[in-house]
Protein backbone atom coordinates (compact mmCIF):
# COMPACT_ATOMS: atom_id res chain seq x y z
CA UNK A 1 0.00 0.00 0.00
CA UNK A 2 2.49 2.29 0.48
CA UNK A 3 4.53 3.89 -1.99
CA UNK A 4 6.85 6.30 -0.45
CA UNK A 5 9.24 7.01 2.50
CA UNK A 6 10.10 9.64 4.90
CA UNK A 7 13.46 9.56 6.46
CA UNK A 8 14.54 11.39 9.46
CA UNK A 9 18.41 12.49 9.93
CA UNK A 10 19.08 14.42 13.31
CA UNK A 11 22.77 14.93 14.05
CA UNK A 12 23.51 16.39 10.33
CA UNK A 13 21.35 18.83 10.66
CA UNK A 14 23.58 21.26 12.98
CA UNK A 15 26.49 21.09 10.33
CA UNK A 16 25.41 24.93 8.68
CA UNK A 17 26.89 25.45 5.38
CA UNK A 18 27.84 22.48 5.05
CA UNK A 19 24.85 20.63 5.40
CA UNK A 20 23.90 20.18 1.82
CA UNK A 21 27.64 17.50 1.54
CA UNK A 22 26.19 15.45 4.81
CA UNK A 23 22.87 15.65 2.81
CA UNK A 24 24.41 14.53 -0.56
CA UNK A 25 26.70 11.67 1.24
CA UNK A 26 23.22 10.47 3.04
CA UNK A 27 21.33 10.66 -0.49
CA UNK A 28 23.71 8.63 -2.17
CA UNK A 29 24.53 5.86 0.40
CA UNK A 30 20.49 5.54 0.73
CA UNK A 31 20.66 4.61 -3.08
CA UNK A 32 23.28 2.48 -2.66
CA UNK A 33 21.63 0.49 0.10
CA UNK A 34 18.46 0.24 -2.31
CA UNK A 35 20.11 -0.46 -5.36
CA UNK A 36 20.12 -4.49 -3.76
CA UNK A 37 16.78 -4.25 -3.24
CA UNK A 38 14.17 -5.53 -5.67
CA UNK A 39 12.05 -2.41 -7.25
CA UNK A 40 13.15 0.65 -8.08
CA UNK A 41 13.03 3.66 -6.25
CA UNK A 42 13.93 7.63 -6.34
CA UNK A 43 15.67 9.21 -3.77
CA UNK A 44 14.72 13.21 -3.20
CA UNK A 45 15.91 15.78 -0.76
CA UNK A 46 13.55 18.47 0.34
CA UNK A 47 13.80 20.94 3.23
CA UNK A 48 15.60 18.67 6.06
CA UNK A 49 13.94 15.62 4.97
CA UNK A 50 14.51 12.81 2.22
CA UNK A 51 11.59 11.21 0.70
CA UNK A 52 12.07 7.48 -1.16
CA UNK A 53 9.74 6.92 -3.76
CA UNK A 54 8.93 3.43 -5.13
CA UNK A 55 8.10 3.50 -8.82
CA UNK A 56 5.81 0.19 -9.29
CA UNK A 57 6.22 -2.83 -7.18
CA UNK A 58 9.14 -3.29 -4.76
CA UNK A 59 9.49 -5.16 -1.12
CA UNK A 60 8.96 -3.54 1.69
CA UNK A 61 10.26 -5.45 4.22
CA UNK A 62 13.66 -5.40 2.35
CA UNK A 63 13.14 -1.71 2.06
CA UNK A 64 13.02 -0.92 5.36
CA UNK A 65 16.11 -3.03 6.25
CA UNK A 66 18.12 -1.63 3.71
CA UNK A 67 17.37 2.16 4.61
CA UNK A 68 17.60 1.28 8.87
CA UNK A 69 21.68 0.38 7.89
CA UNK A 70 22.39 3.77 6.39
CA UNK A 71 23.86 5.77 9.03
CA UNK A 72 22.71 9.18 9.21
CA UNK A 73 18.97 8.54 9.13
CA UNK A 74 17.32 8.13 12.23
CA UNK A 75 14.02 7.03 11.45
CA UNK A 76 12.57 5.56 8.70
CA UNK A 77 8.65 6.11 8.57
CA UNK A 78 6.31 4.69 5.49
CA UNK A 79 4.25 7.62 4.04
CA UNK A 80 1.11 7.92 2.05
CA UNK A 81 0.98 10.27 -0.17
CA UNK A 82 -1.93 12.98 -0.67
CA UNK A 83 -1.45 14.69 -4.26
CA UNK A 84 -4.66 17.22 -3.87
CA UNK A 85 -4.12 18.46 -0.81
CA UNK A 86 -7.07 20.90 -0.43
CA UNK A 87 -8.33 20.98 3.19
CA UNK A 88 -11.69 19.14 2.50
CA UNK A 89 -9.59 16.10 0.31
CA UNK A 90 -6.45 15.84 2.86
CA UNK A 91 -8.61 15.54 5.93
CA UNK A 92 -11.21 12.77 3.93
CA UNK A 93 -7.49 11.44 3.03
CA UNK A 94 -5.77 11.12 6.22
CA UNK A 95 -9.39 9.56 7.44
CA UNK A 96 -9.35 6.58 4.42
CA UNK A 97 -5.78 6.00 5.54
CA UNK A 98 -6.31 5.53 10.13
CA UNK A 99 -9.55 3.54 8.18
CA UNK A 100 -7.07 1.13 6.58
CA UNK A 101 -3.93 1.18 9.12
CA UNK A 102 -6.15 0.66 12.91
CA UNK A 103 -9.86 0.13 11.19
CA UNK A 104 -12.12 -0.81 13.99
CA UNK A 105 -9.09 -0.32 16.86
CA UNK A 106 -9.63 2.12 19.69
CA UNK A 107 -7.07 4.18 21.00
CA UNK A 108 -5.67 7.26 22.07
CA UNK A 109 -3.76 9.61 19.38
CA UNK A 110 -2.49 13.04 18.89
CA UNK A 111 -2.17 14.79 15.06
CA UNK A 112 1.55 16.18 14.79
CA UNK A 113 1.91 18.44 11.96
CA UNK A 114 4.78 20.27 9.77
CA UNK A 115 4.16 22.80 6.94
CA UNK A 116 6.63 23.78 4.93
CA UNK A 117 3.96 25.22 2.25
CA UNK A 118 3.86 28.53 3.74
CA UNK A 119 0.95 29.26 1.64
CA UNK A 120 -1.35 26.66 2.95
CA UNK A 121 -4.23 28.22 4.65
CA UNK A 122 -4.06 25.85 7.83
CA UNK A 123 -1.01 26.81 10.09
CA UNK A 124 0.53 23.64 11.61
CA UNK A 125 -1.28 24.16 14.98
CA UNK A 126 -4.44 24.93 13.17
CA UNK A 127 -4.45 21.48 11.25
CA UNK A 128 -3.44 19.20 14.59
CA UNK A 129 -6.80 20.89 16.05
CA UNK A 130 -9.05 20.65 13.05
CA UNK A 131 -7.77 17.60 11.81
CA UNK A 132 -8.28 15.91 15.39
CA UNK A 133 -11.41 17.29 16.23
CA UNK A 134 -12.29 15.08 12.13
CA UNK A 135 -11.00 12.38 13.33
CA UNK A 136 -12.58 12.35 16.23
CA UNK A 137 -16.16 13.03 14.52
CA UNK A 138 -15.34 10.40 11.77
CA UNK A 139 -14.00 7.68 14.39
CA UNK A 140 -15.96 8.38 18.04
CA UNK A 141 -14.15 5.25 19.33
CA UNK A 142 -10.93 6.87 19.47
CA UNK A 143 -9.67 9.75 22.00
CA UNK A 144 -7.06 12.11 21.72
CA UNK A 145 -4.19 11.84 24.20
CA UNK A 146 -1.81 14.97 23.76
CA UNK A 147 0.55 13.70 26.73
CA UNK A 148 1.20 10.39 26.04
CA UNK A 149 -0.87 8.90 22.72
CA UNK A 150 -0.61 4.94 21.52
CA UNK A 151 -0.72 6.76 17.82
CA UNK A 152 0.87 9.47 16.43
CA UNK A 153 -0.67 10.35 13.32
CA UNK A 154 1.88 12.92 11.50
CA UNK A 155 0.75 14.91 8.66
CA UNK A 156 2.84 17.06 6.62
CA UNK A 157 1.90 19.37 4.13
CA UNK A 158 4.67 20.38 1.59
CA UNK A 159 4.39 20.12 -2.04
CA UNK A 160 2.07 17.75 -1.49
CA UNK A 161 0.81 16.33 1.39
CA UNK A 162 2.18 13.47 3.28
CA UNK A 163 0.55 11.04 6.35
CA UNK A 164 1.94 8.48 8.14
CA UNK A 165 2.65 7.18 11.80
CA UNK A 166 4.78 3.90 11.46
CA UNK A 167 8.39 4.74 12.41
CA UNK A 168 10.90 2.41 11.93
CA UNK A 169 14.22 3.19 14.44
CA UNK A 170 17.41 4.32 11.78
CA UNK A 171 21.20 3.56 12.49
CA UNK A 172 21.69 7.17 13.22
CA UNK A 173 25.49 8.56 12.68
CA UNK A 174 26.48 10.00 9.95
CA UNK A 175 26.35 9.46 6.49
CA UNK A 176 29.55 7.41 5.50
CA UNK A 177 31.93 9.91 3.95
CA UNK A 178 31.91 12.21 5.75
CA UNK A 179 34.58 11.87 8.02
CA UNK A 180 37.32 9.87 5.50
CA UNK A 181 38.59 6.56 6.07
CA UNK A 182 40.67 4.16 8.38
CA UNK A 183 42.02 0.80 8.70
CA UNK A 184 40.31 -1.32 10.57
CA UNK A 185 42.76 -4.17 12.16
CA UNK A 186 40.32 -7.08 11.54
CA UNK A 187 40.77 -10.42 13.38
CA UNK A 188 38.46 -13.41 13.92
CA UNK A 189 36.93 -12.08 17.09
CA UNK A 190 34.31 -10.55 18.94
CA UNK A 191 35.57 -7.21 19.41
CA UNK A 192 37.60 -5.68 16.55
CA UNK A 193 34.04 -6.05 13.78
CA UNK A 194 32.13 -4.41 16.66
CA UNK A 195 35.08 -1.42 16.73
CA UNK A 196 34.81 -0.84 13.04
CA UNK A 197 31.23 -0.42 13.17
CA UNK A 198 31.49 2.30 15.73
CA UNK A 199 33.83 4.28 13.88
CA UNK A 200 31.82 3.63 10.47
CA UNK A 201 28.92 4.84 12.49
CA UNK A 202 30.55 8.55 12.62
CA UNK A 203 30.95 8.47 8.80
CA UNK A 204 34.19 6.78 8.04
CA UNK A 205 34.65 4.61 5.28
CA UNK A 206 37.07 1.36 6.57
CA UNK A 207 39.56 -0.59 4.92
CA UNK A 208 40.66 -3.57 7.06
CA UNK A 209 43.62 -5.26 7.42
CA UNK A 210 43.97 -9.12 8.81
CA UNK A 211 47.10 -10.65 9.81
CA UNK A 212 47.14 -14.52 8.52
CA UNK A 213 49.54 -17.10 9.58
CA UNK A 214 49.54 -20.07 7.40
CA UNK A 215 49.82 -23.04 8.46
CA UNK A 216 49.23 -22.33 11.56
CA UNK A 217 46.77 -20.46 10.46
CA UNK A 218 43.80 -22.13 8.53
CA UNK A 219 41.88 -21.37 5.26
CA UNK A 220 38.65 -21.43 7.14
CA UNK A 221 40.44 -19.31 9.66
CA UNK A 222 40.70 -16.86 6.83
CA UNK A 223 37.46 -17.15 5.15
CA UNK A 224 36.52 -16.19 8.84
CA UNK A 225 37.32 -12.58 8.24
CA UNK A 226 35.82 -12.50 4.99
CA UNK A 227 32.40 -13.04 6.40
CA UNK A 228 33.09 -10.79 9.38
CA UNK A 229 34.11 -8.27 6.82
CA UNK A 230 30.93 -8.63 4.81
CA UNK A 231 28.97 -8.67 7.64
CA UNK A 232 30.41 -5.36 8.66
CA UNK A 233 29.77 -3.64 5.17
CA UNK A 234 26.80 -4.31 5.25
CA UNK A 235 26.80 -1.04 7.46
CA UNK A 236 29.78 0.90 6.51
CA UNK A 237 29.80 0.23 2.63
CA UNK A 238 32.44 -1.32 0.21
CA UNK A 239 35.61 -2.41 2.16
CA UNK A 240 38.79 -3.68 0.99
CA UNK A 241 40.18 -6.16 2.93
CA UNK A 242 44.24 -6.73 2.77
CA UNK A 243 45.61 -10.12 4.31
CA UNK A 244 49.50 -9.93 5.31
CA UNK A 245 51.24 -12.99 5.77
CA UNK A 246 52.40 -12.94 8.90
CA UNK A 247 54.00 -16.41 9.40
CA UNK A 248 57.86 -15.61 8.77
CA UNK A 249 57.46 -12.50 11.25
CA UNK A 250 55.59 -14.30 13.56
CA UNK A 251 58.24 -17.41 13.45
CA UNK A 252 60.95 -14.82 13.72
CA UNK A 253 60.28 -13.29 16.43
CA UNK A 254 59.46 -16.36 18.19
CA UNK A 255 63.04 -17.49 17.32
CA UNK A 256 64.43 -14.37 18.87
CA UNK A 257 62.61 -12.80 21.14
CA UNK A 258 61.58 -13.66 25.18
CA UNK A 259 58.14 -15.54 25.07
CA UNK A 260 56.88 -13.39 27.36
CA UNK A 261 56.77 -10.85 24.94
CA UNK A 262 55.81 -12.02 22.13
CA UNK A 263 52.60 -10.89 22.20
CA UNK A 264 53.48 -7.11 22.58
CA UNK A 265 56.55 -7.54 19.99
CA UNK A 266 53.88 -9.35 17.52
CA UNK A 267 51.20 -6.64 18.00
CA UNK A 268 53.77 -3.75 17.65
CA UNK A 269 54.88 -5.51 13.74
CA UNK A 270 51.01 -5.66 13.47
CA UNK A 271 50.97 -2.00 14.16
CA UNK A 272 53.31 -0.39 11.70
CA UNK A 273 52.88 -2.77 9.42
CA UNK A 274 48.69 -1.83 9.42
CA UNK A 275 50.63 2.04 9.52
CA UNK A 276 51.67 1.29 6.28
CA UNK A 277 49.12 0.18 4.70
CA UNK A 278 47.34 2.58 6.01
CA UNK A 279 49.23 5.64 4.92
CA UNK A 280 49.14 3.64 0.89
CA UNK A 281 45.66 3.56 1.17
CA UNK A 282 44.60 7.17 2.41
CA UNK A 283 43.88 5.86 5.50
CA UNK A 284 44.12 8.74 8.23
CA UNK A 285 44.24 6.51 11.47
CA UNK A 286 43.87 2.91 12.95
CA UNK A 287 41.37 1.11 14.23
CA UNK A 288 41.37 -1.65 16.95
CA UNK A 289 39.15 -3.76 19.01
CA UNK A 290 40.84 -3.11 22.22
CA UNK A 291 39.41 -2.44 25.62
CA UNK A 292 41.65 -1.48 28.48
CA UNK A 293 42.30 -4.66 31.30
CA UNK A 294 40.41 -7.15 28.80
CA UNK A 295 43.28 -9.52 28.14
CA UNK A 296 47.52 -9.05 28.90
CA UNK A 297 48.09 -7.36 25.88
CA UNK A 298 45.25 -4.71 26.54
CA UNK A 299 46.79 -3.23 30.11
CA UNK A 300 47.69 0.21 30.00
CA UNK A 301 51.12 -0.79 29.97
CA UNK A 302 50.54 -3.45 27.17
CA UNK A 303 48.48 -0.59 25.18
CA UNK A 304 51.14 1.94 25.26
CA UNK A 305 53.94 -0.54 23.86
CA UNK A 306 51.92 -1.36 21.51
CA UNK A 307 51.09 2.53 20.83
CA UNK A 308 54.36 3.64 20.64
CA UNK A 309 55.15 2.41 17.07
CA UNK A 310 52.46 4.44 15.78
CA UNK A 311 52.46 7.93 13.95
CA UNK A 312 48.78 8.01 12.99
CA UNK A 313 46.12 8.44 15.40
CA UNK A 314 45.31 4.60 16.86
CA UNK A 315 41.06 4.89 17.86
CA UNK A 316 39.95 2.22 19.99
CA UNK A 317 36.18 2.71 20.18
CA UNK A 318 35.46 0.12 22.78
CA UNK A 319 38.19 1.48 25.11
CA UNK A 320 35.98 1.42 28.48
CA UNK A 321 33.40 -1.41 27.22
CA UNK A 322 32.77 -3.98 29.09
CA UNK A 323 33.01 -7.14 27.09
CA UNK A 324 29.32 -7.85 28.15
CA UNK A 325 28.91 -4.85 26.25
CA UNK A 326 30.82 -5.44 22.95
CA UNK A 327 29.10 -8.82 22.62
CA UNK A 328 25.49 -7.29 22.70
CA UNK A 329 26.64 -4.78 19.71
CA UNK A 330 27.55 -7.79 18.21
CA UNK A 331 24.24 -9.23 18.42
CA UNK A 332 22.52 -6.40 17.34
CA UNK A 333 24.58 -5.83 13.91
CA UNK A 334 24.68 -9.47 13.63
CA UNK A 335 28.55 -10.69 13.58
CA UNK A 336 29.02 -12.57 17.05
CA UNK A 337 27.22 -15.56 15.34
CA UNK A 338 30.51 -15.57 13.26
CA UNK A 339 32.20 -14.41 15.82
CA UNK A 340 32.20 -16.96 18.10
CA UNK A 341 32.61 -19.96 15.28
CA UNK A 342 36.37 -21.55 16.75
CA UNK A 343 38.99 -20.64 14.32
CA UNK A 344 42.14 -20.21 15.60
CA UNK A 345 43.55 -17.14 15.74
CA UNK A 346 47.46 -16.22 14.67
CA UNK A 347 47.96 -14.39 18.17
CA UNK A 348 46.80 -17.46 20.19
CA UNK A 349 48.97 -19.67 18.69
CA UNK A 350 52.54 -18.81 20.34
CA UNK A 351 51.01 -17.48 23.37
CA UNK A 352 53.31 -17.77 26.28
CA UNK A 353 51.92 -19.47 29.63
CA UNK A 354 52.89 -15.84 31.20
CA UNK A 355 53.20 -12.82 28.87
CA UNK A 356 54.03 -9.98 30.14
CA UNK A 357 50.94 -7.73 31.51
CA UNK A 358 53.62 -4.91 32.21
CA UNK A 359 55.97 -4.32 29.62
CA UNK A 360 58.56 -1.61 29.75
CA UNK A 361 58.58 -0.17 26.26
CA UNK A 362 62.46 -0.05 26.29
CA UNK A 363 63.04 -3.45 27.34
CA UNK A 364 60.65 -4.15 24.31
CA UNK A 365 62.68 -2.00 22.40
CA UNK A 366 65.91 -3.54 23.31
CA UNK A 367 64.55 -6.95 22.61
CA UNK A 368 63.35 -5.98 19.17
CA UNK A 369 67.24 -5.19 18.56
CA UNK A 370 67.40 -8.92 17.88
CA UNK A 371 65.26 -9.24 15.23
CA UNK A 372 67.42 -6.05 13.37
CA UNK A 373 69.15 -8.44 10.58
CA UNK A 374 66.19 -10.05 8.95
CA UNK A 375 62.91 -8.04 9.99
CA UNK A 376 62.99 -5.17 7.85
CA UNK A 377 63.64 -7.39 4.75
CA UNK A 378 60.35 -9.46 5.86
CA UNK A 379 57.92 -6.63 7.00
CA UNK A 380 58.55 -5.94 2.76
CA UNK A 381 58.54 -8.98 2.34
CA UNK A 382 54.75 -8.92 3.61
CA UNK A 383 53.79 -6.00 2.60
CA UNK A 384 54.87 -6.86 -0.99
CA UNK A 385 52.79 -10.10 -0.84
CA UNK A 386 49.41 -8.55 0.50
CA UNK A 387 46.51 -10.09 -0.95
CA UNK A 388 43.42 -7.59 -1.24
CA UNK A 389 39.98 -8.58 -1.43
CA UNK A 390 37.17 -6.64 -2.35
CA UNK A 391 34.11 -6.84 -0.16
CA UNK A 392 30.98 -5.85 -0.57
CA UNK A 393 27.62 -6.46 1.07
P1 LIG B 1 39.11 -9.45 18.84
O1 LIG B 1 37.88 -10.03 19.44
O2 LIG B 1 38.83 -8.24 18.02
O3 LIG B 1 39.93 -10.48 18.12
P2 LIG B 1 40.67 -9.82 21.16
O4 LIG B 1 39.93 -9.64 22.41
O5 LIG B 1 40.88 -11.20 20.66
O6 LIG B 1 39.98 -8.94 20.05
P3 LIG B 1 43.48 -9.32 20.79
O7 LIG B 1 43.66 -10.63 20.16
O8 LIG B 1 44.42 -8.86 21.85
O9 LIG B 1 42.04 -9.09 21.37
O10 LIG B 1 43.53 -8.24 19.66
C1 LIG B 1 43.35 -6.88 19.94
C2 LIG B 1 43.07 -6.16 18.64
O11 LIG B 1 44.16 -6.33 17.73
C3 LIG B 1 41.88 -6.74 17.89
O12 LIG B 1 40.68 -6.17 18.34
C4 LIG B 1 42.20 -6.37 16.48
O13 LIG B 1 41.87 -5.02 16.21
C5 LIG B 1 43.71 -6.52 16.42
N1 LIG B 1 44.10 -7.88 15.97
C6 LIG B 1 44.40 -8.96 16.73
N2 LIG B 1 44.71 -10.01 15.96
C7 LIG B 1 44.62 -9.61 14.68
C8 LIG B 1 44.82 -10.24 13.41
N3 LIG B 1 45.18 -11.52 13.30
N4 LIG B 1 44.64 -9.49 12.30
C9 LIG B 1 44.27 -8.20 12.39
N5 LIG B 1 44.06 -7.56 13.55
C10 LIG B 1 44.24 -8.25 14.68
MG1 LIG C 1 41.60 -11.72 18.80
Amino acid sequence: MYQAFLLKYAEIGIKGKNRYKFENALCEQIRYRLEKIEGDFEVIREQGRIFVEAKGEFDFDDAIEAMSRVFGVSSISPVEMIEDKEWGNLTKAVGDFVERQYGGQKFTFKVKSRRSDKHYPYTSPEICVEMGSYLLERFPELSVDVHNPEVLIWVEVREKAYVYSKVYQGACGMPLGTNGKAMLLLSGGIDSPVAGYMIAKRGVFIDAVYFHAPPYTSERAKQKVVDLAKLVSRYAGKIRLHVVNFTDIQMYIYEQCPHEELTIIMRRYMMRIAETLAKENDCLGLITGESIGQVASQTMQSLAATNDVCELPVYRPLIGFDKQEIVDISEKIGTYETSIQPYEDCCTIFVAKHPVTKPNIKVIRRSEEKLTEKIDQMVQEALDTVEVIEIAE
